[in-house]
């Protein structure tokens, strides 16, 4: 059985999230059944952009430094830490108002400059090893810090794939270049997940993202802070708050395939709030692509996906600042005479074009065959 707890969070002023997150840690029996006084401790929120705190793209400062307060009380080291896509983490954690806490409360953050390669968890399927960021292999525990917002290829993004900024700057977009098969990618950060393996999530689900997240959806208000030690099960809570059963999820659907426990509704057990009183019926969530690819032989992926999947289409309001450019792991991406193109032949669908411009100028259209599908 999974044990996870709920907390109400009404906003993000200071006593309240610090009370929340006090409340779900001693539901689960305190933050010492996690960790201990004196280990090293890498927090690892989402630092996916350099966005301020408003814009719901980040893991919020007040969530981060209520598990900082926490994790010192009980006289352990943390470090704080994220490999960003695009950017350095100084710079991110810095407009994400999160190198300030840092500051105050005299935690460090990570170069998260340096890679390791880490054997892969012996229940692995994709890759042997991750190229993964130096801080992962000298700490004792992590302790995973992700929000809750919609993702353009995995359809949410929380516990699983917020691990995916474990892995070393650039090696993000060689593995979505090396694993295009939407099925086979999200398998790979099932591994990652397997082989990190967070002590603790702890989830910022004060305001959750809908619509074209990561970045640039809506912000909808839910209200809670989630922890738990399972990461599926909290990934398969976060569907269920967002109104899908977690065999709607590609990446759930896959994990429970594999024999991973923790996903059915029967196997976790939620203390604290009652989850009715928080799950969203109609928050927005993209469809999946992964759905499409599961079965599917790689010839048929090859020559139909460009049909089938969701693709990007550069929108009236883009500033031409190039930032997907630089994103783009297939190089399909090309500014000519003042205007941005996308070689759609050669897009391989991993949609870090959408997740990364920062005028929320790219839209994934789906075309008829894939809502047919
Ligand atoms: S990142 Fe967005 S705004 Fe910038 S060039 Fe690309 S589409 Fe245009
Ligand atoms: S254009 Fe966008 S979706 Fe296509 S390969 Fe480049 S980043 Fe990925």
């Amino acid at each position: 059985m999974a044990y996870l707890s709920i907390a109400r969070c009404g906003s993000y002023e200071r006593r309240e999230v610090e009370q929340a997150v006090n409340k779900c840690l001693r539901e689960l029996g305190g933050l010492e059944r996690f960790i201990s006084a004196g280990q090293r401790v890498l927090v690892k929120p989402n630092l996916l952009a350099a966005d301020p705190p408003e814009k719901g793209t980040d893991t919020h400062p007040e969530v981060v430094r209520a598990v900082l307060k926490e994790i010192l009380a009980i006289g352990a080291q943390p470090i704080v830490g994220d490999s960003p896509g695009l950017g350095s983490l100084s710079r991110v954690a810095e407009k994400a108002g999160i190198a300030c806490i840092c500051r105050e409360l005299k935690v460090p953050l990570g170069a998260f400059n340096q890679e390791v390669q880490v054997r892969t968890a012996p229940e692995g399927k994709i890759l042997k090893s991750f190229p993964l960021v130096k801080e992962m292999t000298e700490v004792d525990a992590v302790i995973n810090l992700p929000r809750v917002k919609t993702h353009g290829l995995t359809r949410l993004t929380g516990a699983v794939k917020n691990l995916f900024g474990c892995v070393a700057g650039l090696h993000k977009g060689e593995l979505h270049f090396r694993l295009q098969r939407a099925d086979v990618f999200q398998e790979m950060l099932i591994d990652l997940a397997l082989t990190v393996k967070p002590v603790l999530t702890i989830v910022d689900g004060v305001m959750a993202m809908e619509g074209a997240g990561p970045r640039n959806g809506r912000q909808r208000f839910m209200g809670l802070i989630l922890a738990g030690e399972n990461l599926f099960s909290v990934d398969a809570v976060i569907a269920r708050l967002v109104g899908l059963k977690p065999s709607e999820v590609p990446l759930l659907a896959l994990a429970a395939k594999r024999g991973i426990n923790g996903i059915k509704e029967s196997e976790i057990e939620l203390k604290g709030e009652k989850i009715e009183e928080f799950m969203i019926r109609d928050f927005e969530v993209p469809p999946s692509s992964a759905k499409i690819d599961l079965h599917v032989p790689d010839w048929v992926i090859r020559l139909f996906r460009r049909y089938l999947s969701p693709y990007p289409v550069i929108r009236e309001n883009c500033q031409q600042c190039l930032v997907c450019l630089e994103a783009c792991p297939a190089k399909v991406i090309a500014c000519s005479q003042g205007k941005i193109e996308i070689d759609d032949r050669h897009c391989i669908r991993c949609y870090c074009c959408q997740e990364f411009c920062p005028h929320n100028a790219i839209e994934l259209k789906t075309s008829f065959w894939g809502r047919f599908l």
